[in-house]
């Protein structure tokens, strides 16, 4: 049931649980057109859209659709494709797919990203690229950016249709609208290797990230002579969180993106359009506008960003080790054996299989203790930029928010269905979400 209704919702429901395709861009535009036209505030948009109209704002500072953004965005995609596609590394196998596939994934997206940023270091250096052509070359990179994410959805859907991967892992709600948003297709790929979601995710998505912080701070050092110290903490911190996803891209294999996630516009354009404009705010905000917080203010938040940070990635190991290991001594957590809650389920094609569910270290804390360590982690990235820079900036992190708590009650009602008791047991022993004592 992950990612979808299924059949039986109303055409209404349906279609309001895909505003988001209409909603996703507009707001893209919206947040490029109050960083571009109005220093960063919400306020000056609102009240200028409450005077001219939200039509006569939108044609007057739209992002513009140029040759050059359309062949940067293109391009992009191809040379991360062929890096994807040639580039050594070593095979990992998904999880088993609900039809029963287990897939195999080339792990090469670390060697990705430093032949990436090499190369973008070396075209700069030989005076072919300007450092700062991202920023200066926005509003066009934007304007291609949903097209390119429109496009690639729509091809996933044609896709799911006339030529299917794996026919028995699609899945139909019963709405076409539905259908283009969440995705059909479970793992759509070119050939036997060649992954839609984990190409899309990771090296069109995250890998743009850091990209677009390095060429924000080029921008900064072009206009102003230097660099402020809360962009270079910004770019240290979200550098970590990129490098760690591709440090761990194994462990990738078993979230919720691969595991259960159809590829349809929510992914395809979330990565391709969603990821590149918003995860990046506060480098664009602080690029366009440098900001100078106080030395301790920024060396206060810099280190509850690398505490969110260690959380997160413990968690995450702890799972990972634990679901490798198995119970037994060999597992321990926090100096003791790790404890398990052995979680029977059946498959859509019948087949009976085990998983455990870890009771010790964070996964006793709370059921979703990396969400509050990546939260922590959010906040404190948009902080960085300072506590009177306007409501933008902390898009990000409102952002995470939301996706990390519907997806703790889009996670537990999908496990409560899979694990049934053993599911139940676990709530009793764990009877925290997020916080203790909070929810
Ligand atoms: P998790 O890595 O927490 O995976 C959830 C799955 O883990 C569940 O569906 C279940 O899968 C299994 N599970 C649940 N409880 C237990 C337990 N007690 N013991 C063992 N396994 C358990 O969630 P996500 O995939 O959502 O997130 C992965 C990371 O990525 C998180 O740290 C999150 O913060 C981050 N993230 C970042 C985003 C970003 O845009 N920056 C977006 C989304 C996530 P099963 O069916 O196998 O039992």
């Amino acid at each position: 049931m992950w990612g979808r209704q299924g059949a039986g919702r109303s055409w209404l429901g349906s279609l309001f649980a895909s505003l988001p395709v209409v909603l996703g861009p507009i707001g893209s535009v919206v947040v490029f057109i109050i960083l571009a036209a109005f220093e960063g505030s919400l306020c000056s948009f609102v009240t200028a859209v409450a005077k001219e109209g939200l039509y006569t704002i939108f044609a007057k500072y739209r992002p513009q659709l140029t040759a050059r953004g359309v062949f940067a965005v293109a391009g992009w995609i191809g040379w991360q494709a062929l890096l994807f596609q040639y580039l050594p590394g070593k095979i990992r196998t998904g999880q088993v797919t609900p039809a029963g596939h287990i897939l195999a994934y080339r792990m090469n997206g670390l060697s990705a990203w430093f032949v990436t940023h090499l190369v973008w270091i070396a075209l700069c250096w030989l005076g072919i690229l300007d450092p700062a052509f991202i920023p200066r070359n926005w509003s066009g990179l934007v304007a291609a950016m949903n097209l390119g994410g429109v496009l690639v959805a729509a091809f996933a859907f044609v896709k799911a249709y006339a030529s299917p991967t794996h026919p028995d892992d699609r899945k139909f709600s019963g709405s076409s609208i539905y259908d283009f948003y969440m995705g059909i297709e479970f793992n759509p790929r070119f050939g036997r290797d060649f992954d839609f979601k984990l190409f899309n995710n990771g090296h069109l998505g995250m890998m743009v990230w850091t990209l677009i912080d390095f060429s924000n701070m080029a921008y900064q050092y072009q206009t102003l002579g230097h660099v402020k110290p809360s962009l270079i903490l910004l770019t240290i911190l979200q550098t970590i969180y990129v490098l760690d996803f591709f440090v761990n891209e194994a462990w990738y294999l078993a979230t919720i993106d691969i595991e259960h996630d159809h590829y349809g516009f929510y992914l395809a354009w979330g990565c391709i359009c969603f990821l590149p404009t918003m995860y990046t705010i506060q480098a664009q905000y602080m690029g366009l506008y440098p900001t100078s917080p106080s030395s301790a203010y920024l060396t206060m938040v810099f280190a509850i960003g690398l505490a969110g940070y260690a959380v997160f990635r413990s968690v995450n190991n702890q799972k990972d080790r634990a679901r490798r290991l198995g119970p037994g001594h060999q597992c321990y957590i926090w100096g003791k054996p790790a404890e398990f809650i052995v979680a029977p389920y059946t498959t859509s094609n019948g087949t009976q299989r085990t998983n455990l569910l870890l009771c010790s270290g964070w996964w006793g804390w709370s059921r979703h203790a990396n969400y509050v360590g990546d939260l922590v982690f959010s906040y404190s990235t948009c902080a960085l930029v300072g506590l009177g820079s306007g409501a933008v900036v902390w898009t990000y992190a409102i952002f995470m928010t939301i996706l990390l708590v519907h997806r703790c009650k889009r996670d537990e009602k999908r496990l409560e269905g899979k694990y049934g008791d053993a599911w139940a047991e676990y709530c009793r022993r764990v009877p925290w979400r997020l916080v203790p004592g909070i929810w």
